[in-house]
């Protein structure tokens, strides 16, 4: 049988078994349809972009930024490549969320890429200054004389989850548009060419469904809050409206718990906008905003924004009247709102009474049905034009 014996010097070598099964040899069934797809998605569900990076991790970045140096140099070619020259998607909620690794880099690619920013500025744990290598045996451990490949001279010490941050707060200096919380599902290819990714739906469930709204440990909590004398017990989490129940408290009777109520109005502030986004943008406003000297921040970043909002849901929300009467809830009356779904930035976000009955049936339709999914019982809704009531059963 062949063998491999390992040897360190001034130690008995140790046997290793034969390597006969790689995990290579196992790869798991590929179906490439299910990664690469044509482009189907209407233009307004489309971001354009000039160049897309999937990944903000040390790679997507420093592609990111050199692009962006070399089309600062090049304003022309920059032009070309649309009102978004640079995107960069990552899945976690900023650049560098998903990377765990503490790690000691040669910093000779960072030089290279960042030839004016000295090492010092960069967001390190500063240079290694000493290292060790250890052989361990079963009760201790011997220490041997650091074999070349593991030396670390001249290297730093940084975590890596901080230094992409930095690095995407770099790229999006250089103009880059850093989309978070964004995860490419699709390679989309058309006529032999890369024409883009598709993106995964983001804040859906697995049916594709919104979220119940609300974690299984808070139906306890919320019982016990009332239990212990409280007379409502509302909650928010997940950016949709979530189950409702009526509840019957030993000794107390009944109260009303809203599990999830959504969004009331959304303000997304962007704080870090490049400072030339004006100059850039200007033909962009001046096709989609009649006075571009007028226009805000959210102007600017609307259209590259939709995505982010892409869901109806995340713009409804009710407004709950819970009544009580000789201490005891006897209704609870469900008023919808609704903040502006695909509207602009500038006006959408600010709550609305809901005027037609069709969309006020559709959002408390939404309560019926997480309140089900959550496991409650059935609500006693009664609908009444643009609104409902929901009333306790005896
Ligand atoms: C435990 C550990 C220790 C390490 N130690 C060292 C070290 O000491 N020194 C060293 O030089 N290197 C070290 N490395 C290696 C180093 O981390 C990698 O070489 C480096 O991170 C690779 O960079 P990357 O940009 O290619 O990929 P990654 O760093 O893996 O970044 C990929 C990024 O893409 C995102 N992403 C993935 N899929 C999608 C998708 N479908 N849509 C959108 N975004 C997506 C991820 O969220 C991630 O942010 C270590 C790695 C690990 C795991």
């Amino acid at each position: 049988m062949e063998t491999v014996t390992a040897t360190v010097r001034g130690l008995t070598p140790v046997a290793c078994p034969p390597v006969k099964r790689r995990p290579s040899d196992y790869p798991p069934p590929v179906n490439v349809r299910e990664f690469v797809a044509e482009p189907q998605a209407a233009d307004d569900e489309r971001i354009d972009v000039g160049v897309l990076f999937v990944g903000g991790g040390p790679a997507g970045l420093a592609g990111a930024i050199r692009l962006g140096q070399l089309l600062a140099d090049d304003p022309a070619t920059a032009e070309q490549l649309g009102e978004v020259p640079i995107a960069l998607v990552d899945k976690g909620r900023v650049a560098g969320a998903h990377l765990l690794s503490g790690a000691v880099v040669n910093p000779s690619a960072l030089r290279d890429l960042l030839p004016d920013t000295p090492i010092e500025q960069l967001p390190s744990y500063g240079p290694v200054k000493r290292e060790s290598v250890y052989f361990m045996r079963e009760r201790h451990g011997i220490r041997i004389p650091t074999p070349p490949p593991f030396h670390n001279k001249g290297n730093w010490i940084f975590s890596l989850s901080r230094l992409t941050r930095w690095m995407g707060e770099r790229a999006e200096e250089l103009g880059a548009f850093v989309q978070p919380e964004t995860t490419a599902l699709r390679l989309l290819v058309a006529d032999g060419a890369v024409r883009g990714v598709q993106t995964a739906p983001m804040g859906l469930d697995r049916a594709g469904n919104a979220p119940s709204g609300a974690a299984n440990f808070l139906k306890q909590l919320a019982h016990e809050a009332i239990d212990s004398g409280a007379d409502m017990f509302v909650a928010t989490g997940n950016h949709n409206l979530g189950p409702i129940e009526i509840y019957d408290s030993p000794g107390r009777g009944k109260r009303a718990i809203f599990y999830g109520l959504g969004n009331f109005f959304w303000s997304d502030v962007q704080e870090q906008l490049p400072a030339d986004l004006f100059a850039r943008n200007r033909k962009l406003l001046e096709e989609t905003w009649q006075d571009p000297d007028k226009a805000t921040a959210y102007d600017l970043t609307a259209p590259l924004n939709k995505s982010y909002f892409a869901h109806a849901f995340t713009f409804q929300s009710v407004i709950a009247e819970v009544r009580f009467k000789g201490n005891q809830l006897s209704e609870v009356a469900l008023h919808p709102v609704e903040l502006g779904y695909g509207d602009r930035l500038t006006t959408s976000g600010i709550p609305r009474l809901v005027a037609d009955e069709g969309t006020a049936r559709e959002i408390l339709g939404q309560i019926v049905t997480q309140t089900a999914r959550f496991g409650l019982p059935e609500l006693d809704l009664r609908y009444s034009g643009t609104g409902g009531t929901i009333i306790p059963r005896r």
